[in-house]
């Protein structure tokens, strides 16, 4: 049987294994942060009455540029945004390869503040682009001084910043995204896929925008609208951003469904984003009884919760599996993720949590 190893495969991707959450069949699945909440009938309807309507012309190839869903888009975030300013892809995960085809790749540096999205070191070394782990404060928070003396250091090409960021929920303050950009050479990242949960008076990048090109946030509509599996991301970012990503991009990258079931999520997305008050009280819900069971936990502005247990986490996470409940094991010794989704799953976890004790 041929194996991967007999392969002529690139030398640094020898060895290794792909990205991936354990997919598995349990009750209760809060291991990555997807929407729990169904798509609510009504928006069946409309998405499946948007998609019907492209099936004859499925022969031609979709609008290239996206247009009409990118100005959706730029509707739905406001700030006098326009089309120009919006770039859209299959999820932010491609956006974010795109950004590193563009202004990365071979010769060049990404930095991330770790721990941060697993993703990014991944997309980097997919595109040939070196990586720099930098640090976060014990806390998982990042300081302006911290911040900026790293990006100092290394002189990254692609600067990666998450707020809030995944897997601590922390939201970075403006003024550590603004002293980066003063300081980094290159592109500033900021990856805001969690931020319609962020709490009251946390702020988003998307105020830098003026006046600062080289700064590119990106959303997704994976979370809060609970659209993962239609998969669309996007940037937001100067128009001369989305000139640069056109270079790199497949020609018709976006399905004519997907612009399709995209854009009927958008008109509707007062009944989609109203999971996002109820997720966010589970959040809360879930900081405030694990800290008063004693664990620490993570401030989150997300719809997940960094929260410490005894001991090793891998034994922790396959108790907690074994009671039925599926978190998430980042790698963070003495630390596990779960994500926030209907009330019945927080009592199943947090009843779950129980059994740690125990
Ligand atoms: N950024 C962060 C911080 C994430 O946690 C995720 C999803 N796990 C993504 C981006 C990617 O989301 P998508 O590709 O579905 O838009």
């Amino acid at each position: 049987m041929t194996t991967l190893d007999d392969l002529p495969i690139r030398d640094d991707l020898r060895g290794r294994s792909p990205y991936g959450a354990p997919q598995l069949d349990v009750a209760v699945r809060l291991n990555t942060n997807e929407n729990s909440y169904p798509v609510p009938d009504a928006v069946v309807d409309a998405i499946g009455k948007a998609v019907a309507a492209e099936l004859r012309d499925l022969n031609r190839y979709p609008d290239r540029d996206a247009l009409a869903l990118r100005a959706d888009l730029a509707d739905y975030l406001g700030h006098g945004l326009t089309a120009g300013h919006v770039w859209a892809a299959n999820g932010s995960n491609e956006i974010q390869q795109q950004l590193l085809q563009a202004f990365a790749g071979p010769g060049r540096v990404a930095l991330g503040f770790t721990p941060a999205y697993s993703m990014h070191p991944l997309l980097a070394l997919g595109t040939g682009t070196g990586w720099v782990a930098g640090r976060r404060g014990a806390d998982f928070g990042l300081t302006v001084d911290d911040a900026v003396s790293q990006v100092r250091a290394h002189h990254p090409d692609v600067v990666f910043l998450c707020s809030p960021n995944n897997p601590t929920g922390t939201a970075l303050d403006p003024a550590v995204i603004g002293a980066v950009l003063d300081v980094a050479p290159g592109m500033v990242v900021v990856d805001e896929a969690y931020a319609e949960f962020a709490r009251a008076g946390t702020r988003t990048a998307l105020e830098l925008l003026p006046g600062h090109p080289r700064l590119v946030v990106t959303r997704t509509m994976s979370k809060a609208f609970g659209f993962a599996g239609g998969r669309l991301g996007y940037l937001v970012a100067d128009p001369a951003v989305v000139d640069a990503v056109q270079l790199v991009r497949l020609p018709y990258h976006l399905s004519a469904l997907t612009q399709a079931a995209a854009r009927a999520a958008l008109a509707h997305r007062g009944a989609l984003l109203a999971s996002v008050a109820a997720i966010r009280e589970q959040r809360d819900r879930i900081v405030g009884e694990l800290r008063r069971r004693g664990h620490r936990v993570a401030d989150s502005d997300a719809n997940f919760v960094l929260f410490s247990v005894d001991g090793d986490q891998a034994v922790a996470w396959r108790a907690l599996l074994d009671a039925g409940v599926l978190v998430r094991d980042v790698g963070l010794p003495g630390w596990l993720r779960v994500t926030a989704g209907t009330p019945a799953e927080t009592d199943a976890f947090l009843d779950a949590m129980e059994v740690l004790s125990r």
